[in-house]
Parts: C-alpha cells; structure tokens; sequence
C-alpha cells in the first residue's frame, strides 16, 4: 500500500497558529514588503485575532511578498502541537515559540523537498537515504531545540542533487543551475529535464514549456509565465514558486500543488 504523500501535511492552516509569521521575521521596505520590521515585532497589520487586517489588499498596499510566502505548515506545528494549551500571551511562552518556529520553518521546508525525493522511483541505496534523513529530520523537528539546521540543509542539499541526477540521467538534459534568465523568451528553448536549480527566472516566458523532471530547487520564478506549461514531474517545485509566477487553468502541475 503506497503511503500518503507527506507534502499533505505540509499545508499552512493559519486558524491553529498564532501569526507567527506576521511577528518573527525581520523584514526591510522593498517591493515585497512596504515597511521596515524588525524581527519578532508584529506586523502593524497583525490583529488581536492573529489575522491579517489588510489580506484582501496585500498587493495594494504594497505587501506582495506576504501573498505568496509559505510556511510550509510549521506554524501550526509550533503553536498548536508543539505549545498546545500554552498561553501565547506569556511573553516567556510566546518567545519560546518564535525560537521554535524559527527552527521549525526551514526543517519544514527541508521536509518538503525530501518528501519530493521519497515520493520517487529511485534505486534501494538511494531510497533508504532518503528515507534515513526523512526521519532525522523530523526527529529534529520534532525536538527542534539545539538542532544544528545548517549541517541538515547541507545533508539535505548533497542528497536531493544526487537524486536529481538520478532522475535526469539518460535524458540529456541541459545543466542551466544559477543561470541568469530573467525576463528571457524560453518558449523555444529545450527545458526539458534542464537543471534550473537556483536559476534566475523572472518574468521569463516559459509559456508551453514542457519542463519533465527539471530541478526546480530554489529556482527564481516570479512572474515566469507559465501559462500551458507543464510542471507535473519537476523536482522541488514549491507553493511559494507557483504562488509567485503567472499560472492560469491550463498551467499543469504536480497533483500535490493542485
Ligand atoms: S506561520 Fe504559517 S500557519 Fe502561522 S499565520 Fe503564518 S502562514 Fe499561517
């Protein structure tokens, strides 16, 4: 019996949280983000419910970054399993929660992208390593104190590049890894399984583009085209990614992102 994609659970649900999001960053005026924040301040925009008390005018009001950001489900993960029943108007308590969603948010997005790997057909030895840093991660996760998050994002990275080759071996697909293609027509280009991984992609057009499994990992795509494109098979493609590109009804996408 396959298992249920993990990635499902990696879903924000701002009701169980607490807006962490809104308070523990820090953030400088810039065209994502209108105001200067200093890290663990609210948002003057935060309400007393932790709701967002402009979020039908996010973009409007300058706050375009807020739109497509992701926590990747760490937020109700701190709040509501991790401190469930703890009073979040304790400033100890409340502090305590920023350091762990300060931790939690990067191994939650760590376990997206591992999700991603398990969820394919890869060799026995290959497999297991994936599946042996799965469970380290959320070991971590789950005691997110002290966890040295650096060294797992190097873990994480060397494997997931490991299993991109394995993924596009054979299809001799063009390695383009921090290309510089912003604002580039892609639209007769061969992307197919292309290594894209860091590429810089903005307001590239990529209309029809038939991508197979490219490596999307940390690739740029705001406001990338991507109307008529297929991105069902690619690798490490995120919400934050989608969120920020041009999509419509005939943009194909892997079926956990529908
Ligand atoms: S941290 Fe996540 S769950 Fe919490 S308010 Fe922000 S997006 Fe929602």
């Amino acid at each position: 019996m396959t298992r249920p994609d993990p990635r499902l659970a990696l879903v924000a649900d701002c009701s169980s949280c607490a807006g962490l999001c809104c308070e523990v960053p820090q953030f400088q005026a810039s065209a994502d983000f209108a105001i200067d924040k200093p890290g663990r301040t609210p948002c003057p925009h935060l309400g007393a419910d932790f709701g967002c008390t402009i979020h039908a005018e996010l973009p409007q009001r300058g706050f375009p970054g807020c739109v497509v950001y992701d926590c990747f489900g760490s937020g109700q993960q701190v709040v509501a399993v991790q401190f469930a029943g703890a009073d979040h108007a304790d400033p100890g308590v409340r502090a305590a929660m920023f350091d762990a969603f300060e931790v939690v948010e990067r191994l939650h997005e760590l376990l997206w992208y591992v999700a991603d790997a398990s969820a394919r057909a890869l060799p026995r030895g290959l497999a297991d390593e994936v599946g042996g840093l799965e469970a380290t991660v959320l070991a971590s996760r789950d005691a997110p104190a002290g966890v040295e998050v650096t060294s797992l994002q190097a873990r994480t990275g060397a494997l997931l590049d490991e299993v991109s080759s394995h993924l596009r071996r054979g299809l001799g697909a063009r390695d383009l890894r921090d290309a510089d293609l912003a604002g580039r027509d892609l639209r007769e280009e061969d992307l197919y399984a292309a290594r894209l991984r860091g590429a810089v992609l903005i307001g590239a057009d990529l209309r029809g583009a038939d991508l197979g499994p490219a490596d999307l990992l940390g690739a740029d795509l705001r406001a990338a085209d991507l109307r008529g494109a297929d991105l069902s098979e690619t690798f490490c493609l995120t919400r934050f990614q989608v969120r920020a590109a041009r999509t419509d009804a005939t943009t194909v996408l892997p079926d956990v992102l529908r």
